[in-house]
């Protein structure tokens, strides 16, 4: 439990401009007390997003600077304001999206974004899963509902949403094609569920035109943006689904919508784990179906890389070279 004085100050990671990584800064900041509808949690572990690379980089806004960074988080609850019901002090939380703030030993959130984590799921797991495995959730379930018997294609299929998305397409009995930019990545994307891996884009169509005996694919999973975006297009079949949702090599241009009707009247959609959870219930489903596959084990979390919260510039620049897998751990 807290002392009083713990209260004032927090260790966080925050930016005062944008910038590369070296705009990460460690220092003291101001702590204050929950208020109504809010809790203080005191942070174990903390997940790294390449999300947070964009709004330290200024790709997304944020509300002010100095702003502290981070979505997602575990640890235990420290103290509650008032009004709040479903969460106490001592409970093992976790939580993704925003606001801002992770990058911290201790943060006040409004308590309506904390879930329990149920047992079995340690918080180094739970920390690093929330954003990645919810995002997950949402594809698979609502944006495309993915069913038996689809083939899928699965961008960036060895980082850390790509490794879940591919464990939870076994799991559905979908197909997915995981592309990648290294053989090693291959064999991953392999190992943890993708029936087949495609390295680049160049020969991305070709390859899912083969696999699928010349019928394409019903969606694409698309997080990498720019450099990949006209090369999903072209593996999706008539009234595919275009799922762009996130832009690791940069964001796409603006787009022509007469390119979806000469491909095959395609659908095009650019989701947010803002919207989809926003409201408690549906929080509540995605965060419970993350647990039930995590729980019983079709989908493992792999956490491969641990940095100290002070190291979080080591981490982002290790996420922006692409030299992570699956997910990545920030240790206060
Ligand atoms: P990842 O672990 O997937 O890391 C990003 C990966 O993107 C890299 O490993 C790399 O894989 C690939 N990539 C392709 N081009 C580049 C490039 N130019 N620079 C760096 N990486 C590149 O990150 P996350 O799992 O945290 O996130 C995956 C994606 O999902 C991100 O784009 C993120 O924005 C998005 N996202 C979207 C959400 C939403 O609700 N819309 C929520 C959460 C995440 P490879 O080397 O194999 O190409």
């Amino acid at each position: 439990m807290r002392r009083k004085w713990e209260f004032d100050v927090s260790e966080a990671v925050r930016i005062h401009a944008h910038g590369g990584a070296e705009a990460l800064v460690y220092e003291h900041v101001p702590l204050p007390e929950p208020g109504p509808g809010e809790a203080l949690v005191h942070h174990t572990a903390i997940g790294l997003n390449f999300i947070d690379v964009y709004y330290r980089s200024g790709l997304y806004k944020v509300p002010h600077l100095p702003v502290t960074l981070g979505m997602e988080g575990a640890g235990t609850v420290s103290a509650v304001g008032p009004g709040v019901g479903h969460v106490k002090p001592g409970d093992r939380v976790a939580y993704a999206g925003g606001p801002l703030g992770a990058y911290a030993t201790d943060r006040v959130i409004p308590a309506d974004r904390l879930v329990l984590i149920p047992d079995g799921i340690d918080d180094r797991t739970a920390a690093t899963m929330m954003m990645q495995g919810m995002t997950a959730a949402y594809l698979l379930h609502r944006t495309y509902p993915v069913r038996a018997g689809d083939w899928i294609v699965v961008h960036a299929a060895a980082g850390g949403v790509g490794l879940i998305l591919c464990q939870w397409a076994r799991q559905l009995g979908a197909r997915a094609i995981g592309v990648v930019s290294s053989p090693g990545k291959a064999e991953l994307a392999l190992a943890n569920g993708a029936v087949a891996a495609v390295v680049g884009y160049g020969s991305l169509a070709a390859e899912v035109k083969k696999l699928t005996g010349g019928a394409m694919v019903p969606v694409v999973y698309d997080s990498v943006g720019k450099d990949s975006f006209t090369a999903s297009l072209d593996c999706l079949a008539p009234l595919g689904m275009m799922v762009t949702y996130g832009a690791a090599s940069g964001p796409v241009p603006p787009v022509d919508p007469a390119i979806l009707g000469a491909r095959g009247s395609l659908f095009l959609t650019r989701p947010s784990l803002a919207h989809y959870p926003a409201r408690r219930a549906d929080l509540e489903r995605y965060a419970g179906l993350l647990f039930e596959v995590v729980r019983n084990g079709a989908v493992k979390i792999s956490v491969n890389q641990e940095f100290r919260l002070a190291d979080a510039a080591a981490a982002h620049r290790a996420i922006e070279a692409r030299a992570t897998t699956g997910s990545t751990v920030l240790i206060p």
